[in-house]
C-alpha cells in the first residue's frame, strides 16, 4: 500500500474512532476555522437557537487556546432540556498548528454530586440530633439529685440511644440493599413472610391499640428473591400502617396473585398522606410530619428501603392515600408461584 493509502485509511479510522467518543470534539486550524468535528460535536452544535451560546463559547475558547492557553468554561443550556456542558480547549503546538475543543455533558455527574452532598448533610443532621440530645441529657443527669427526675432523664436517654441505633441500622440496611449484592435465590413463601412480619410488630400494635390482621392471603404464593430483604420491606409497610393509625384503628394485610404478579397490600385507616407529598415519601429522610415521625421513632428511611427491595426484585411499590382517611401501599413482585391457574 502507498503512503497516500495509509494516510487515507488512517484518517478514516481516526474519524470513525472520534465519532465513537461520547464527548464532542472540534478541531480548528491556526486561523480558528473548523477542520473537523466528530458526530457528537455535530449533534450538539447543530443550529438550534439555544446552542448559539455554546458555539460562541467554543469560538472564544478556541481563540484563547490558539494563544497558548488551556481554558475551561461551563455552559448552561435551557432547551430542549436543562443541561450543563463543560467546554475545554487546548492548543496543538506541533505543525500544522491549531486547537482542539472538547465538550462534555456533565449534567448527570453534577446531579449525582448534589444528591451525594444532600445525603451526607442529611445523615449528619439525623445523627447529630440524637447525639446532641444524649450529651445534654447526660450532663443534666450529672447534676440531678432527685431520683424521679433522674429515672425520667435516663428513660429519655435510652430512647435517644435507640433512635440513634435504629437510624444506623436502617442506613446499613439501605446501603446493603442499594448495592444489590445480597443473594436473591430464596423461594419465599408469602403467607409465612406476612405472618412473621405481623408477629414481629404485634407488641407495638397492641401498645398503640391497633389491630393488625393478615386477612385474605392466597394460599401457596411464592416469590423468588432475598427473604430477609422482603421481610424488611413488608415489616416496614406494616410498621408504618400501625404508626400512622389512630388508637382503635385496623390494619389489613392482603396478598393475591394477579395478572401483574404477586401483590402484597397493607391498608390502614390512619392519618393518610397529602397528595402533594405522595411523590416524595420514598425519598431518603423525607417525612410528611417530622414531629409525628420522631415521636413514633421513625427514621425516615423505611419507604426508601421498601422501594429498593421492590426494584431489586424486578417489582415496584405503589401507594394510594387520602389525607384523613388512610393509605394502602402495594408491593407488586414477579410471581414464582408453582404453576396453577389463577
Ligand atoms: P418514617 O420512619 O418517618 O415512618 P418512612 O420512609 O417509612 O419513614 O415514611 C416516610 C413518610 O411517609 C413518613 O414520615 C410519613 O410521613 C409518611 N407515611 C409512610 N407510611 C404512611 C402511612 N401508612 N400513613 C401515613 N403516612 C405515612
Amino acid at each position: 500500500m502507498t503512503d497516500n493509502g495509509d494516510v487515507t485509511q488512517g484518517s478514516v479510522l481516526l474519524t470513525a474512532a472520534l465519532d465513537g467518543v461520547p464527548e464532542a470534539v472540534v478541531i480548528c486550524d491556526s486561523a480558528g476555522a473548523v477542520v473537523f468535528e466528530n458526530a457528537s460535536a455535530h449533534k450538539v452544535l447543530s443550529s438550534r437557537p439555544s446552542d448559539a451560546l455554546l458555539v460562541q463559547a467554543v469560538d472564544e475558547l478556541v481563540a484563547e487556546a490558539l494563544g497558548g492557553a488551556e481554558p475551561y468554561r461551563r455552559v448552561e443550556l435551557l432547551s430542549p432540556s436543562r443541561r450543563t456542558l463543560a467546554v475545554r480547549a487546548f492548543p496543538v503546538t506541533s505543525p500544522p498548528e491549531g486547537a482542539v475543543a472538547v465538550i462534555e455533558d456533565i449534567s448527570d455527574r453534577l446531579r449525582l454530586e448534589a444528591v451525594r452532598r444532600d445525603f451526607v448533610a442529611n445523615v449528619s443532621h439525623e445523627l447529630k440530633t440524637p447525639t446532641g440530645a444524649i450529651a445534654l441529657l447526660a450532663e443534666t443527669i450529672e447534676g440531678e439529685t432527685d431520683p424521679d427526675v433522674v429515672s425520667r432523664l435516663v428513660e429519655r436517654l435510652g430512647a435517644e440511644a435507640d433512635r440513634l441505633s435504629r437510624t444506623i441500622d436502617d442506613l446499613l440496611d439501605l446501603s446493603r440493599i442499594e448495592a444489590n449484592e445480597s443473594s436473591a435465590d430464596d423461594e419465599v413463601d408469602i403467607a409465612a413472610l406476612i405472618d412473621e412480619a405481623v408477629a414481629r410488630l404485634l407488641e407495638s400494635a397492641e401498645s398503640l391499640k391497633v389491630v393488625v390482621s393478615p386477612a385474605a392471603v392466597d394460599v401457596g404464593l411464592r416469590v423468588r428473591g432475598n427473604r430477609r430483604d422482603l421481610l424488611s420491606a413488608v415489616s416496614n409497610l406494616v410498621d408504618n400502617a400501625i404508626k400512622y393509625s389512630e388508637a382503635g384503628g385496623a390494619v389489613r394485610v392482603e396478598a393475591h396473585r394477579t395478572h401483574r404478579g404477586v401483590e402484597i397490600s397493607v391498608a390502614d385507616h390512619g392519618i393518610g398522606i397529602p397528595s402533594r407529598d405522595l411523590s416524595r415519601i420514598f425519598e431518603r429522610f423525607y417525612r410528611v410530619d417530622r414531629a409525628r415521625s420522631r415521636s413514633t421513632g421513625g427514621t425516615g428511611l423505611g419507604l426508601s428501603i421498601v422501594r429498593h427491595v421492590a426494584t431489586n426484585h424486578g417489582g415496584r411499590v405503589k401507594v394510594r392515600s387520602v389525607e384523613g382517611e388512610g393509605s394502602t401501599f402495594t408491593l407488586i413482585l414477579p410471581d414464582a408461584t408453582p404453576s396453577s391457574p389463577i
